[in-house]
């Protein structure tokens, strides 16, 4: 019998978490779990550690240590709580870490598990599109290996294998549009969070439901992709195709596309990074084309969405800018959520901070963190004053 692989899961009460281990969960005695960690869901957490015997289990937000202590006692899985027992937790180390801690929070202990080496299965864009080069240098020189789970770069991924990136014409991202896609700028200003994260295709958590509706979640994936597959920003696009079927596709140069289709459902993506370099069955329907009928696709709308043209421009700006972006869209997502600013004014804030914010180049981790930091106090700054 082949010995257990070791797997962590950063934002395992998630809803990449919960695919995650859903999937775990189906393959009987195939892992063995590392650590899993929460912000603030102590009780969740508890009972995923508890059920998957997990070596710790962390809360990010130290408050609930206590509560998370009390629901693991006698269990035999260590409780800790805390940003640095976090960090302490990933750098154990793992045959595989799956990242889907939502948000740049991500980005100490994803960094802390590239440091050990191992597999990454990247779900936490925010993370990558702060870091950008400082990650992918970390991940060369630790010799650890990146492996895209968002839905899009994990298509791009799979349709890369076997072939020489220097014979790629395109890579296309698909975006679904979200669920304000047909909207008029009036109805626009008027959306509700409810309706944002309403997502007609996905479901997943609230951030990343926003940022589809916003279309910030494809400039984020733009960035990300920008630095898994370096082939040149002008080779990346972004084509609208309502469905979700076709993830996403690379052209080559003698004319041919590939392109990966799949459910709109995270675990086939997860699935494809936990088996690398083999495949893994998933409990996902598979795809009855005849049923879905038709494929569309359409451009995207800049003027009403004006995300991808600031992410695009944030990217060729490269050094800290993209940082800049992911934070000031945090704190926009966060204000949006809570009924401080309306949809619109998510990009328009962002725009804001981006102009008012031109932070050196980061040179290493905490340089990105104090980036991270300065924009989100001024995105807040400028939320107070407007
Ligand atoms: P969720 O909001 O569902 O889950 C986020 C996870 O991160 C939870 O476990 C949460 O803990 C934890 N968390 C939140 N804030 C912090 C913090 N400050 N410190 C430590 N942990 C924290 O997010 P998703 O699963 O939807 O997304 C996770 C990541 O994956 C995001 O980067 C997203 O863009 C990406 N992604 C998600 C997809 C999806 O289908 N959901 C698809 C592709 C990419 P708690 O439960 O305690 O709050």
């Amino acid at each position: 019998m082949t010995e257990p692989r070791t797997l962590s899961v950063l934002g395992a009460t998630g809803s990449v978490g919960a695919s995650t281990l859903d999937l775990v969960r189906r393959q009987s005695g195939a892992w063995r779990i590392v650590a899993l960690t929460a912000h603030s869901n102590a009780i969740e957490l508890a009972r995923l550690a508890h059920e998957f015997s997990a070596e710790i289990a962390v809360v990010a937000d130290e408050a609930r240590l206590p509560e998370l202590r009390e629901a693991l006692a006698g269990t035999g899985v260590e409780a800790a709580g805390g940003p640095a027992a976090l960090v302490e937790a990933a750098a154990r180390g793992a045959d595989v870490t799956v990242a889907a801690i939502v948000g740049c929070a991500g980005l100490a202990p994803t960094m802390a598990a590239i440091e050990q080496g191992g597999v990454i299965a990247l779900a936490n864009k925010e993370a990558l599109v702060s870091a950008g080069e400082v990650m992918t240098a970390a991940v060369a020189r630790h010799g650890a290996t990146l492996l895209p789970v968002d839905s899009e770069h994990n298509a791009i991924f799979q349709c890369l294998q076997g072939n020489d990136a220097q014979h790629v014409h395109w890579i296309t991202l698909t975006a679904s549009g979200g669920p304000f896609r047909d909207w008029s700028w009036e109805q626009l200003t008027a959306a509700t969070p409810a309706q944002a994260i309403k997502h007609p295709n996905w479901d997943m958590g609230a951030k990343i439901s926003v940022d589809s509706a916003t279309m910030f979640n494809k400039g984020l994936e733009l960035i990300e992709a920008h630095h898994l597959f370096p082939v040149g920003l002008d080779r990346l696009r972004i084509i609208v195709h309502p469905q979700s079927i076709v993830h996403s596709m690379v052209e080559y140069r003698d004319g041919s596309t590939l392109a990966q289709l799949g459910p709109s459902d995270m675990r086939v993506p997860i699935a494809s990074a936990l088996a690398w370099p083999q495949r893994m069955d998933t409990p996902c329907e598979p795809l009855d084309l005849a049923a879905i009928g038709e494929l569309t696709f359409r451009s995207t709308d800049e003027e009403r969405f004006p995300a991808t043209r600031l992410a695009r421009e944030a990217a060729q700006e490269g050094g800290g800018i993209p940082a800049v972006l992911n934070a000031a869209n945090e704190v926009a997502v966060a204000a949006f959520l809570d009924g401080q600013i309306s949809f619109t004014r998510i990009a328009a804030q962002v725009e804001h901070v981006l102009n008012a914010y031109v932070p050196p180049p980061p040179g290493c981790l905490s340089d990105v963190l104090a980036v991270d930091s300065e924009a989100r106090a001024r995105a807040r700054q400028l939320m107070e004053t407007a």
